[in-house]
């Protein structure tokens, strides 16, 4: 099993053995700092501390912690040269699986340029993305979003996250993958379950997002579990349990 969206360097041992425990063979956390950056080196050494230090943590508990490296949106007050420049070597030694999480939350010219130059060193490199969507003005944002990936990176590369009911027709004729983000306060089991029922298992990928903000680490086995008491098919739920992001992320 495998959950495609976390954040793993804000959590503790005792989740990684309970993923473990509950199913989960593979993790792919994402960059995010939390608070307020005094400068750009102060971010890349997030990004070496995940790639070095928390990979080595999870595996302790059979964990494979696949990392996506990246400037998320919140972060995007530092310089961001330093980061391009270290994003183009950790793809270069193939040390990361994506780009990610980058894309837009407040919609501040910042956040516009460093999410474009991101598109293009991914395109440049086909590299594949992940891209944030925010809890508030969701549907504008993600029209911004799509306008910005469409204009700049081949949409195969693509997975556009925390998708959700009140946007899902706005994505799901597009060739994006999807990322459906089951965690309190964003979506239960239930919900992302309607979706699957209604859009087909072949496009979406399923994540906790667990961070420092109210979290469960266990909501991808809870759902996988769910849509078999449910009967749904093997086959199905394999393609989001599994084979949907071995394929997507080439694990
Ligand atoms: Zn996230």
């Amino acid at each position: 099993m495998i959950d495609t969206h976390t954040h793993c360097d804000s959590r503790s041992s005792e989740d990684f053995e309970l993923m473990y425990t509950s199913g989960i063979d593979t993790v792919i956390t994402c960059a995010f700092y939390p608070y307020h950056l005094m400068n750009e080196t102060v971010y890349l050494n997030h990004l070496e501390r995940i790639l070095k230090y928390d990979t080595k943590r999870a595996e302790e508990y059979g964990i494979d912690l696949k990392v996506a490296l990246g400037i998320h949106p919140a972060n995007t007050e530092i310089n961001p040269d330093l980061i391009y420049e270290n994003l183009y070597k950790y793809i270069e030694n193939k040390e990361i699986v994506a780009i990610g999480e980058i894309g837009l939350e407040d919609l501040s010219p910042e956040e516009y340029k460093i999410f474009k130059q991101q598109l293009i060193i991914a395109d440049e490199t086909e590299t594949k993305v992940i891209i944030h969507t925010p809890r508030n003005n969701k549907k504008k944002v993600l029209e911004e979003i799509k306008e910005m990936v469409n204009a700049n990176i081949d949409p195969e590369l693509v997975v556009i996250d925390h998708i959700n009911k009140n946007v899902i027709e706005d994505v799901i004729d597009e060739e994006y993958t999807l990322g459906l983000t089951i965690q309190p306060q964003k979506m239960n089991v239930d919900e992302a379950i309607d979706i699957l029922d209604k859009y087909g298992f072949d496009r979406f990928l399923l994540n906790s997002d667990i961070s420092n903000k109210p979290s469960d680490p266990l909501s991808v086995p809870k759902t996988i579990r769910t849509l078999t008491k449910l009967d749904y098919k093997k086959s199905e739920i394999n393609k989001v349990s599994y084979k949907n992001a071995t394929e997507f992320f080439n694990l």
